[in-house]
């Protein structure tokens, strides 16, 4: 691995005050009151080195609703456990649809174009509920173990809030099991998903929980959660489709792959290096947190750490 020897502190502080004018700017996500109550104007980020090591800046210490974000988590115990048959039920080209997007389904027999859209993400919790039998229970305890924090977890309130509003993510579901692509029953697949959604956990939380992408699949213990391949799998789907319909954006400007949420969260990974996450609310019309992107472009403009 590369030896890193950045001033990472010094750059955070620096990224920080380079990003104020951002820092409020765009929408709360306004699909359920929980989120929408969100002050916009909050800002942090954390680096996670692969010794495990965090700095961080602003609100790098404060919970936030991970959202999609919690999608990569799934993905990666899917393929730890499953391996790469998923991939015939899920696909990983860019959909260039808005997340919840129903419409290519049809033309796919119900197969989703990857893990990252709505769809895709029920697809994997479908397979994950298949070979775990608890799909949120496995993911909380995989984000607890590698956060190193045994206090992340779901928040109810949102939980909930996702179910009272989950008329599309529920469509979806009953939309790809009609062509055979979903295997559990749907209220309880749903109950999965709207849980993995709602949990809650800082920018340290996740920069740590994602470092097994940057250490090529090795887990904070030191054992393999995967093969080197299916750890370069992912952090390839996530370059190109984590920032819902804006991966092409996300790419051009921050050369990373990363996953977005609409809580205002985005991780990035720096194979070999680092794991980036950055949390402030307000999100550009895709539905990524404006500070955020900025923040990450400005991250490898100072370092020079992209993949490119
Ligand atoms: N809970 C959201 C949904 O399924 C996830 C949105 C997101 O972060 O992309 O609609």
């Amino acid at each position: 691995e590369q030896p890193v020897d950045f001033d990472f502190p010094g750059i955070l502080r620096r990224i920080e005050a380079d990003v104020r004018p951002q820092i409020g700017q765009g929408q709360v996500a306004a699909y359920i009151p929980a989120l929408s109550c969100v002050d916009p104007n909050r800002f942090g980020m954390a680096i996670a080195d692969l010794d495990g090591k965090v700095y961080g800046v602003g609100d790098w210490q404060q919970p936030f609703s991970t959202q999609s974000i919690t999608k990569v988590f799934a993905l990666a115990l899917a393929l730890a456990q499953g391996g790469d048959d998923l991939w015939e039920k899920v696909g990983r080209e860019p959909s260039g649809n808005p997340f919840n997007s129903l419409v290519q389904l049809e033309y796919e027999n119900g197969i989703p174009r990857n893990p990252f859209i709505n769809a895709g993400a029920l697809v994997v919790t479908d397979r994950l509920q298949t070979l775990t039998g608890d799909a949120s229970s496995e993911l909380l305890e995989f984000v607890r173990q590698e956060s190193g924090n045994p206090d992340v977890t779901f928040d109810p309130e949102v939980a909930a809030s996702e179910s009272d509003n989950g008329d599309r993510n529920a469509a979806l579901a009953h939309f790809m099991a009609s062509y055979g692509n979903i295997a559990n029953p749907i209220p309880a697949l749903l109950d999965h998903y709207f849980w993995q959604c709602s949990i809650e956990m800082n920018c340290s939380d996740l920069a740590l929980a994602t470092l097994f992408l940057a250490r090529h699949g090795l887990r904070a213990d030191g054992t393999r959660l995967l093969p080197r391949r299916l750890a370069k799998q992912i952090n390839a789907v996530m370059m190109t489709c984590g920032t819902y319909d804006a991966a092409g954006e996300f790419a051009y400007r921050v050369g990373l792959p990363g996953k977005s949420g609409v809580g205002g969260g985005i991780v990035a990974v720096v194979p070999g290096v680092c794991t980036v996450c950055v949390w402030s609310p307000g999100l550009d019309p895709q539905g990524n947190s404006v500070a955020g992107i900025a923040a990450l472009d400005r991250f490898t403009s100072l370092t020079g750490l992209s993949v490119f």
